[in-house]
This record gives C-alpha cells, structure tokens and sequence, in this order.
C-alpha cells in the first residue's frame, strides 16, 4: 500500500531530486520568509474563521496575523528587522487585497481537516483542507488559500492540478451523502480564485494522473535534479550542485506554487 500527498505529488514532477530529499530521505528543509507567511496567514485565517461572523472583521484578521507572527518568526530572530518588516508587510498586504473574496459571513462545516482516499487496494492519499463550507442543504464548497501567486498560464495549471479531486473525494468520505460541488483555490496575494467544479469526467481523469504518476515515483531509481526558478526557493538549494549551479546563472521570478 502506498501513501502520498497532493504536494508530494506536485514537488515529484517539479522536482524528484527535491522529491527524494523531501518524501524518502525526510530531510527538514530549510526554512524560509516565505513559508513563514503562508504558514501565519494560514493560521490567522483559521482563528478567524473559528470566530463568530459578528466578531470578524479586517482589523481582526491583522491583528490574528500578528499574533501567529510572534509565534512563528524563527527565520528572522537572528536577520535583520527590515527584512522581517518586508515581509510581515506583504503578508497584511495579501490579507487586506483578497479581504473582500475570503466571504467572511461564512459558517465552516470544518477548518484544516485532514482528509484521506483510498484509491482501490493499492493507493492511499492523504491532505490537508484549509476551509469546508457548506453551501447548499446537500452541497460543501472546498477552500484552499494560496500565498503564491496566481498561476502564470491558467490552462497548465488546470492540466496539472492533482489536489483538487483529492480533497473533493476525501470531503465526500467525511460527509457522507453531501457532494463537493466546488474547489476554490484563493490567491491571496493576487486576490483571485482558480475554481475547480469536480465532475465524474474530472475525477476520472486525475485519478488516472495520479496512478500514472505514482508508478513512475515508484519506478524512480535515479531522482534527477530538475533545476528551474523553484531552486530559488528549494530548501535544499545549500545541498544541491545542480540548482546551485542554475541559480548562479539565472535571476529569479516569483514563485508560482509553495508546498502548503
Ligand atoms: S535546488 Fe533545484 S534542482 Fe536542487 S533539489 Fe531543489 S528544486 Fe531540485
């Protein structure tokens, strides 16, 4: 039986070198100011929406921001202020942008669940989803916030999105009888949603994706470093000839797509 992540699968096909030293090895990866925002920005964004619809409001969700921020700032304890003022700054940038699409009168059914599927007898995936809202007597809506930015080309991020039938099927199992009649990916940053509508045709065809996916890791003797923008922010760039070596030679742009 073999278990895997919709970001697993993601860091495989940017990456498998990246992939090995993640999923296999499980080496920590480096932390970084970036992941530092997603992480607060998720962790306000769920006090918030724990939070009754009366008590919410964009000076809340600041003021949840900074206080996750204080507990989670390692990466700057030893930087310098400016750098965390940059980046604490774009991080209540994002939340003040996409304020208005977060539909903040929501109820959640639940907040970070953990989901699982089994995919026949051979094939486990597991996930985490940051919202479920329930938007109909027998229909839930999935939320997934995005710190990164809006894909570059709708169309190949559509072509090879994996997560989204994942946590439409693994909602379903947690709510018998309801149907996931939507995934919405929230761009913060960008304040835009990338929605998925999880018809039988698509969850046939991802479902297929991800097999064919999962045999070629389960193939994989050789993890060849893939070397790209995304080495810019790898954790494993100090470790890492190939991306190194590509980093020195080319600049960065901003990340599409983090591991959370
Ligand atoms: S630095 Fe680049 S090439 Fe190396 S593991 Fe990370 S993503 Fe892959």
């Amino acid at each position: 039986m073999v278990t895997q992540f919709p970001s697993w699968l993601r860091t495989y096909e940017d990456c498998p070198k990246r992939y090995k030293f993640r999923c296999i090895d499980r080496r920590p990866e480096k932390d970084s100011p970036a992941f530092t925002v997603g992480r607060n920005i998720h962790a306000a964004l769920k006090t918030f929406f724990s939070l009754k619809v009366g008590d919410r409001s964009h000076e809340k969700l600041v003021e949840l921001l900074k206080e996750a921020w204080r507990h989670d700032r390692r990466v700057f304890t030893r930087g310098d202020p400016e750098l965390e003022r940059d980046w604490g700054s774009r991080a209540v940038e994002m939340l003040t942008r996409s304020y208005d699409i977060l539909d903040v009168f929501a109820r959640p059914a639940a907040l970070e669940q953990f989901i699982e599927v089994a995919v026949e007898d051979e094939l486990i995936l597991k996930g985490m989803v940051d919202r479920i809202d329930r938007v109909g007597d027998k229909e839930l809506k999935v939320i997934d916030y995005k710190s990164a930015k809006f894909p570059l080309s709708e169309i190949s991020e559509r072509e090879r999105d994996v997560a989204a039938v994942i946590y439409a099927l693994g909602v379903e199992n947690l709510f018998p009888g309801d149907k996931v009649v939507a995934v919405d990916y929230i761009y913060l940053g960008d304040a835009r949603v990338l929605r998925f509508e999880p018809t039988q045709k698509l969850m046939e065809e991802k479902l297929n994706k991800i097999r064919e996916l999962v045999k070629r890791i389960e193939a994989d003797r050789h993890w060849v470093a893939t070397p790209s923008q995304l080495c810019a922010y790898c954790g494993y760039l100090d470790i890492c000839p190939e991306g190194t070596d590509f980093i020195g030679h080319v600049e960065p742009i901003e990340i599409e797509e983090l591991p959370f």
